[in-house]
């Protein structure tokens, strides 16, 4: 697997290790981090090596499956280097290929509801090409991944690779990181330290929060799935939030004493989006479980113990 170490690759690594099987992490640590292993570190069937996917992939061993994960995930990570960006998703999804072409693997691609853009077509089905800026500040993210896809298929057409890409929608859990500047992350933060909780704009663009648990199902599905899918396949919460609303939740959740003011909306931030999942309900036999609210506790909680934790630290150190 490429990119273990972050927030969605180290509950993958988990489930995986869970279901049996021996997993090897490839990750640059770039915005993943050592401490989300901690729950496997030990086991016997779990390798983490230091690799950046820009560069060839070649390790002696013969891999079944493989999981295209590396890639910042969060606008703040992804912008902060675009054609760092650019070249992680470009050469990282050729380098997993090549790996999957050689030793005759199924492989998985991290593929994202960005490919879709600022979209003019609501809920979003895989049919839809997308209204994507190809030199906004967004654009490192989006197309590389769109690039990405295409390799995908390709590979699959010209040297009959099994591809299996997923279309991810925004996903919340443990393990983000608590300033990776995302929606879930910053307002849980904001909340529990009783800051002010900063909507961008009038907060009537909208989102679909998704579950890490399901998501890792669906993935899971995916690629136990007999024959792959003729395209990419959606994945994602199809209950629709304004980021208003969602703030709101948050602080109900946590029962904060923050307010909310509103900041400037960031260039090209995509005004709706809500997966359609028909064609994961049909194939896969797959949806969310997890109820928003009972997710935001379990986040709430996670996030509360680290910033409990770090105060400790902080107190602690002269
Ligand atoms: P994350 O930033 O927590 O994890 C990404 C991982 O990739 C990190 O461990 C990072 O160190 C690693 N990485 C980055 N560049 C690398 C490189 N050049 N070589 C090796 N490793 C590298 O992000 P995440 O939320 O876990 O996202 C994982 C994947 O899922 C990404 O491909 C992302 O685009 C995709 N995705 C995530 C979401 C979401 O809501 N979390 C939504 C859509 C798509
Ligand atoms: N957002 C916000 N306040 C924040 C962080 C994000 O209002 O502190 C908004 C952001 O403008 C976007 C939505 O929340 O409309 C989701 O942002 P995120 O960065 O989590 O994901 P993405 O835009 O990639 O879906």
């Amino acid at each position: 697997m490429t990119g273990g170490a972050g927030f969605l690759g180290s509950h993958l690594c988990e489930r995986l290790l869970k279901d049996g099987y021996s997993v090897v992490s490839l990750d640059n640590f770039h915005t993943g981090r050592r401490s989300n292993f901690k729950s496997i570190r030990g086991n016997p069937r779990f390798v983490s090596m230091e690799h950046d996917v820009v560069h060839a992939i070649d390790i002696d061993l013969r891999f079944d499956q493989v999981y295209n994960l590396a890639s910042p995930a969060s606008p703040p990570h992804y912008q902060s280097d675009p054609v760092g960006t650019l070249k992680t998703n470009v050469f990282g999804a050729l380098n997993a290929l090549e790996v999957a072409r050689r030793h005759g693997s199924r492989i998985f691609q991290a593929s994202t509801s960005e490919v879709y853009g600022d979209p003019l077509v609501h809920p979003q089905k895989e049919s839809y090409f997308g209204n994507v800026n190809a030199f906004g500040p967004r654009s490192c993210y989006d197309e590389g991944k769109r690039c990405a896809e295409t390799l995908f298929f390709e590979y699959s057409h010209m040297h009959g690779v099994d591809i299996r890409v997923a279309r991810i929608f925004n996903t919340y859990g443990p393990r983000m990181q608590p300033d990776d500047g995302r929606v879930v992350s910053n307002f849980i933060v904001q909340a529990l330290n009783n800051k002010d909780i900063t909507v961008y704009g009038d907060g009537s663009q909208t989102r679909s929060f998704c579950y890490v648990d399901d998501l890792v199902e669906g993935f899971i599905r995916l690629m136990s799935l007999g024959e792959a899918p003729a395209g990419p396949v959606n994945l994602g919460n199809p209950q629709e939030f304004t980021v208003l609303e969602f703030a709101k939740l948050v602080i109900a959740c946590t029962g904060s004493r923050s307010r909310i003011v509103h900041k400037g909306l960031p260039v090209d931030d995509p005004k709706q989006r809500r997966p359609d999942i028909s064609l994961a309900r049909a194939m896969l036999g797959w949806q969310p479980s997890v109820p928003v609210v009972e997710g935001l506790v379990k986040t709430i909680s996670y996030f509360d113990q680290l910033l409990r934790a770090k105060h400790v630290v902080s107190q602690s150190v002269p």
